[in-house]
């Protein structure tokens, strides 16, 4: 049983007592790939800096919409700079939150987003989108620049995930399946192709059931992968197969 986290926050401060120890266990046990979300020009650096110290660990670089009023224009020029990095993977977590609205307004998360597209097609990165509440516009932006690459977290409808198939993107599913009000995204779990279909925690945030609530890490991706396993009527082995070999053909890695 080898699992792939296909998104994770390693550096959020709930882990900063036994990080490197947390991650130690998880990889000499089932973890078999992490990766390292970013979310400010600073904690692409420091994703990276993460990603040298644990082999099957990789780093994304990018500005997350909640963070973009707090971007300077110079941090593109610093996230282009780190692709350079054997580690970096994919630009993200980029795209847009209403949601959380008040933290960045849309036009400037808009204006983050498009600047951050238009670099991984020039850099031919994949991008992890972070689409809240922000289905119709996400989708006419991924129209617009057909970026290779995977809705994280996914929450739309199953006619916004025949969209991003049709756009050739993956879809990450992660612990909300698990619970107990998830029916659209049951749906969409049940109708993405398998080899589209991305598993991932987001930890720390969003552990699946039996652990809802409290600090996530990728170990629990296997309480996701028997929820989608059931929703599919295969095997949980069979899930968390296709979460690693979707993860490393996005990722262009090979473990
Ligand atoms: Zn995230």
């Amino acid at each position: 049983m080898r699992i792939f986290d296909s998104h994770a926050h390693y550096l959020d401060s709930s882990f900063d007592e036994d990080r490197d120890a947390l991650l130690e266990n998880l990889f000499s046990a089932d973890v078999c790939g992490i990766i390292e979300a970013a979310t400010t020009a600073e904690s692409s650096q420091k994703a990276i800096e993460l990603a040298h110290r644990f082999p099957h660990l990789y780093a994304t670089v990018g500005i997350h919409p909640e963070q973009a009023a707090e971007a300077a224009d110079g941090d593109l020029d610093i996230l282009r700079r780190l692709t350079a990095d054997e580690k970096v993977v994919a630009i993200g977590e980029i795209g847009l939150d209403y949601h959380y609205e008040e933290y960045c307004p849309r036009d400037l998360q808009e204006l983050w987003f498009r600047r951050q597209l238009e670099l991984a097609n020039k850099l031919d990165l994949p991008v992890v989108i972070h689409d809240r509440e922000a289905h119709e516009d996400t989708v006419a932006l991924l129209k617009e620049y057909k970026p290779r690459g995977v809705v994280h977290c996914f929450s739309g409808s199953v006619e916004t995930a025949k969209e991003v198939l049709k756009l050739g993107m993956y879809i990450g599913i992660g612990g909300v399946v698990t619970f107990k009000n998830a029916r659209k995204l049951v749906e969409v779990a049940a109708m993405v192709p398998k080899d589209r279909l991305l598993l991932e925690t987001d930890a720390p945030y969003l552990a699946p059931v039996p652990h809802r609530g409290h600090r996530c890490d990728s170990s629990m991706i296997r309480f996701t992968a028997e929820t989608i396993a059931d929703i599919r009527g295969i095997s949980t082995e069979e899930v968390l197969r296709l979460g690693v070999n979707n993860a490393c053909a996005l990722y262009g890695i090979s473990l």
